[in-house]
């Protein structure tokens, strides 16, 4: 298991009075700490689990499409080695993330779709390089916004704030470091390892929420119902968190026979989503450069200002960062 476990992160301001790193110490300010640990292992861990218990996953299959979700027969068809296969079940879990067929499968006027598109994107890479701190360190910068974080203890993930249609032919290895020095510089000792990069991207910022998250027998959960700017680091865990009231609602439904749960899938998750929207929304609009209107801009830095020398509103972020109970 590669996890790194963090306790806090800093945030790192430039061009205002407030220039410098705050330590936010989530430990002290909410008796939580997060760990940051890598989405391919999360993968790994559910696979191991997956055959552990016997169950078959079925890699490399085509064409996949869904039927009947408004009957208690629903199908799933795929193809697979050149065959046609249909799997006949009770419920479809459609958790086949925002590109995935299931949302496109359910009729248009079921659904109920909340969009905000964020008029910048990061630019990510993967460093062969152990991380540069052990926490998470988010940075305002006059340039845009830039973030440190890690994949395990030897693999650095960092962002930059660029264009939604940023070229990449424009950003060479040695650029890319050069800004990130830029951006993530203003820690006292504090020094970025450089490292070879393995991999790198553009990512839209988008929120996007569909309502309501269930179709009759079809059930979307995670990025298939709802994206977030992933500033505030939620998407996964909704995307869990969703799975676990549904594994529930499950559980209940084939022990005593009741949909009641199941009835309540979508309410249940909606106020948890929505309360994700918000903190990203919040996070990205505080940490990104984006305001033309010099008014605006102060007014920023005075939110920044705030959460960086106040108990309350430390306290608030760090509160929202670590997570709520599922109900
Ligand atoms: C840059 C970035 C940073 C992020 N950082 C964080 C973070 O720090 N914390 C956090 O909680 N979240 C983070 N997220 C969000 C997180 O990655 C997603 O919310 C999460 O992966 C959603 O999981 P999912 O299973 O719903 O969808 P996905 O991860 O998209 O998985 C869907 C799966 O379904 C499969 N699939 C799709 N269609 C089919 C088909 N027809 N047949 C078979 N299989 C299919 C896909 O191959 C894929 O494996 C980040 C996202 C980005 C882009």
């Amino acid at each position: 298991m590669s996890a790194c476990t963090e306790r806090a992160w800093s945030t790192r301001a430039s061009n205002c009075a407030l220039q410098g790193s705050h330590r936010i110490d989530f430990q002290d300010l909410t008796g939580y700490f997060i760990t940051v640990y890598g989405q391919h292992e999360v993968v790994k861990d559910l696979i191991r689990a997956r055959l552990a218990t016997g169950g078959q996953i079925l890699f490399e299959v085509e064409a996949v499409s869904v039927h009947d979700f408004d009957s208690s027969r629903p199908r799933i068809c795929f193809g697979k080695d050149g065959a046609h296969h249909a799997i006949e079940c009770d419920f479809i879990a459609g958790c086949d993330g925002f590109h995935g067929v299931c949302r496109p499968s359910l009729p248009a006027d079921a659904l109920t779709i909340y969009e905000r598109t964020y008029p910048f994107a990061w630019l990510g890479i993967l460093a062969d390089a152990p991380p540069s701190s052990e926490e998470l360190i988010y940075s305002h910068h006059a340039r845009g916004f830039a973030l440190h974080s890690m994949r395990s203890p030897s693999i650095t993930r960092l962002y930059l704030q660029c264009a939604p249609d940023e070229d990449l032919e424009k950003w060479p290895d040695a650029r890319i470091w050069e800004e990130l020095h830029l951006r993530l510089a203003g820690g006292t000792n504090w020094k970025l390892t450089e490292g070879r990069i393995l991999q790198k991207g553009v990512t839209d910022m988008r929120g996007f929420v569909v309502e309501p998250m269930q179709c009759g027998t079809l059930f979307l959960a995670g990025d298939a119902a709802h994206i977030v700017p992933p500033t505030g680091a939620k998407g996964m865990n909704l995307a869990v968190a969703d799975v676990y009231v549904l594994s529930r609602a499950l559980a209940e439904f084939y022990r005593s026979h009741s949909p009641e749960l199941l009835q309540r899938y979508s309410s249940s998750c909606e106020r948890r989503v929505w309360r994700a929207q918000r903190f990203s929304w919040w996070m990205t609009s505080m940490l990104h450069r984006h305001e033309d209107n010099p008014f605006d801009e102060r007014r920023q830095l005075a939110e920044l200002e705030y959460v960086a020398t106040s108990r309350a509103a430390s306290q608030s972020l760090a509160e929202n960062y670590v997570g709520f109970p599922i109900e």
